[in-house]
Parts: C-alpha cells; structure tokens; sequence
C-alpha cells in the first residue's frame, strides 16, 4: 500500500515521476501521490472540468479562463511537473498528448484553419499549474511573436 493512503487519506492521489541526479546520471523515481495538484484532482475527478476528450493515458478539457474561442488543455493522467518531465517519461507519453492535442483541434473544428500547441514551462513563460499541460489554441488568429 502506498505511504499516501495510510492513516489519513489524501484529498488527491496519482502516481508521480520525478527525475533525481544521480551516480550514473537521472535516475527516475515514481511516487505514488501528489496532493495539492489541481490537474492530478481534475484526472481524479475531484474537481470538476468540462472534459472534452479521453484516453487512457491522458484528458482534454476546457480551460477555465479561455485565451481564443477553442481553449482546451490536455494532461496526462500521472503528474509530471512539465515537458521536460513528459519527454523524459517516455513510453510514447509526449506523443500520446499530441496526437489527443491533434484530435481536439480536428474536434472543435479548427484543424482547417489553424491552431497553437503551447506548453508554458517555467516562470518566464508563465506556467502556473506545475502538472505538464499543453494549451490547444484556436478560432482566431494568433499573433506572433507571443506576448
Ligand atoms: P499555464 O499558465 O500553467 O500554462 O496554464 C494553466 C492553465 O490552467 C491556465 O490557462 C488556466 O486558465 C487554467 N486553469 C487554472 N485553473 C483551472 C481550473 O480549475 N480548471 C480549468 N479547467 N482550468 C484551469
Ligand atoms: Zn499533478
């Protein structure tokens, strides 16, 4: 039984990967809880997002603040802090998001016109949920260079 489900049990569990330097380089180490993440509580269902799209490895949902008429986010179910993180996982992880990023914008229509894969990583680029997301972006036209 994971550490995280004795005594007193967490408001958020799902599996985690974080990367540690070690001897021989990365060594990967899984954990198996990460409370107070809010998108590990939307992939369990504790806080409620209007999701649009599933597979078992990842979830799209709508982004509560939308930046463009299509503004959906998609997440792997097991917490990693960020793209880096998901590249590292492996297993084809990195491209399961894109291909379900690739079938929302085909879903919401935007697939002809255009859309935006973002994923912010770190303070430069504004990332403020620490759980690897990518931003599908579309419906209108997108300024380049982003602000
Ligand atoms: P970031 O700034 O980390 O790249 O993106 C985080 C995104 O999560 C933001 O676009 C923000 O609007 C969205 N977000 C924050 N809290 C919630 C929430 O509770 N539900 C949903 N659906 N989106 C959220
Ligand atoms: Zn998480």
């Amino acid at each position: 039984m994971p550490a995280c489900t004795r005594g007193v049990v967490p408001r958020v569990r799902s599996t985690a990967t974080i990367y540690v330097r070690g001897r021989a380089g990365p060594v990967q180490v899984k954990i198996d809880c990460v409370t107070d993440c809010l998108f590990c509580g939307i992939a369990a269902g504790q806080i409620p997002a209007i999701r649009v799209l599933e597979s078992p490895r990842t979830i799209a949902f709508h982004d509560i603040n939308p930046q463009a008429p299509v503004h959906v986010l998609v997440i792997p179910r097991e917490h990693h802090p960020d793209l880096a993180s998901l590249a590292q996982a492996g297993a084809g992880l990195l491209d399961e998001i894109a291909a379900q990023a690739a079938l929302v914008a085909s879903q919401s229509g935007v697939a002809e016109t255009g859309y935006r894969i973002v994923f912010n990583t770190g303070q430069h680029a504004g990332q403020t949920v620490q759980h690897a997301h990518a931003h599908v972006l579309g419906g209108r036209s997108l300024n380049w260079p982003p602000g």
